[in-house]
């Protein structure tokens, strides 16, 4: 029997995730296309934080953020420093009511998974952890030792190898230009280094989707968020603790060696503030520099309050990237009006902890038809009555 031949656009997180686990199928081609490096895309400008109790997800996404925690601790087990897992633990400090009592079934959460996790509101337990916090308005913190950061890139690296090991394809340097199309359906792609005809094509194109969709005439619901990075050197130099990964409700830090990585939290983000959100051409980020005054203002502002030890700390470097965010924050997988055509994108502030879940229920459904609960909720359908997908080339209100 022939194999269903898919194509996936973009090597990122998770277009990566998605293609190793299309080549587990024997019966599935899978080739991948990557314009630039794999995981040099948004994946490149990541914290690379998969916690195990951050607000960064509803709870009812439990499973997909233990899955994504567990399938990078497993591959950095096979492979030493195949996921780049830094151990730090994580501070998820709660400033009021409604992040202590998410923040305390997290902990029960993790703790059912079978991983150490405590809430503390003695000031001295939590300075045990992050010695500069200030203790005012802080009504107590999560901890866990077990969990930390990884490193996308390589993690989307090892993915690529895993799916070539398996023979699956990976062309990088190689950029979609098109889509070919038989009527309503897309059967193959245009790339500049020649065309391939597929009976499933994938858009797993992170913050680059909002224009490779209008190749098959659809306007997706993609508003691009400014992640602005910036790298702090402490006071010293050197701080005299080991940083843990430090949530709070409107930021999160972490280290990056002797420096702390600060970037305020994906989720306070306004797709509605100009200052915050719009559509921009991911091609104009560069690997550095590019950021606001603007978000360093904030950062200050919040470590005055937070961890005032910290304001005499210096700017070493910034950057910035674009997260690719559907109005409701959510992922939108699966098909579209486009027979052929599907989606993996608009993973936002949460790609790298959702890319193993949204790769292994994206595979399956092309493999079996079988619909996870994932795929269920997250469907592009659900905006259909808010925005005119059909509308190419306009930018609608989110
Ligand atoms: C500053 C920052 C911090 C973050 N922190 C976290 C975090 O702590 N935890 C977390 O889970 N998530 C975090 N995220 C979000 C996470 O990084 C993203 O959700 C994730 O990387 C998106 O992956 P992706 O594969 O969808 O997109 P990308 O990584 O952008 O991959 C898309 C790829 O498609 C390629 N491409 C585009 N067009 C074409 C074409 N025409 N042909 C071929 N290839 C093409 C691009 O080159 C790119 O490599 C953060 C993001 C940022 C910016």
């Amino acid at each position: 029997m022939a194999k269903k031949k898919v194509g996936v656009i973009g090597g990122g997180i998770v277009g990566t995730a998605l293609a190793y686990n299309l080549s587990l199928y024997d019966f599935i081609d899978v080739t991948l296309f990557e314009k630039d490096q794999i995981g040099s895309g948004t994946t490149a400008k990541s914290a690379g934080t998969v916690c195990l109790f951050d607000d960064s997800l509803p709870h009812q996404f439990w499973p997909v953020r233990l899955y994504g925690f567990q399938t990078y601790v497993n591959m950095e087990k096979a492979e030493r420093g195949a996921a780049g897992f830094d151990k730090t633990g994580t501070l998820v400090v709660c400033t009021d009511e409604g992040v202590e009592k998410y923040t305390k079934t997290g902990i029960a959460l993790a703790k059912s998974a079978g991983y150490e996790a405590e809430y503390f509101t003695d000031p001295g337990e939590i300075r045990k952890y992050f010695p500069d916090i200030n203790m005012d308005c802080v009504l107590g913190a999560g901890w866990t030792a077990d969990d930390g950061y990884f490193d996308p890139t390589m993690a989307a690296n090892t993915f690529a190898k895993w799916t070539t090991a398996n023979g699956g394809k990976v062309h990088t340097y190689t950029k979609v230009e098109d889509m070919i199309m038989s009527g309503d359906r897309v059967t193959g792609l245009v790339t500049d280094k020649g065309s391939f005809d597929f009976d499933v094509v994938v858009d797993a194109s992170g913050p680059w989707t909002r224009f490779v969709s209008r190749k098959v005439g659809l306007e997706l619901p993609i508003w691009h968020t400014k992640a602005e990075v910036f790298f702090l050197v402490p006071p010293n130099k050197k701080l005299d603790y080991d940083f843990p990964v430090l949530k709070y409700p409107r930021f999160y830090a972490r280290p990056e060696g002797d420096n702390i990585f600060i970037c305020k939290a994906h989720l306070t983000m306004d797709l509605n503030d100009e200052m915050h959100a719009g559509v921009w051409d991911p091609d104009e980020l560069q690997p550095t520099g590019g950021t606001d005054d603007y978000f360093l203002e904030f950062l200050f502002s919040e470590l005055e309050e937070c961890a005032p030890n910290l304001l005499n700390s210096g700017l070493s470097f910034s950057w910035l990237g674009y997260r690719a965010e559907p109005p409701d924050f959510m992922p939108i997988l699966g098909e579209t009006p486009i027979e052929g055509y599907m989606l993996a994108i608009g993973c936002g502030g949460n790609g790298v902890i959702e890319g193993p879940a949204v790769g292994r229920d994206m595979a399956q459904y092309i493999a079996y038809g079988e619909e996870s609960l994932l795929l269920k909720y997250l469907p592009l359908s659900r905006f259909e009555e808010q925005f005119d997908l059909s509308a190419v080339g306009t930018i609608q209100q989110p």
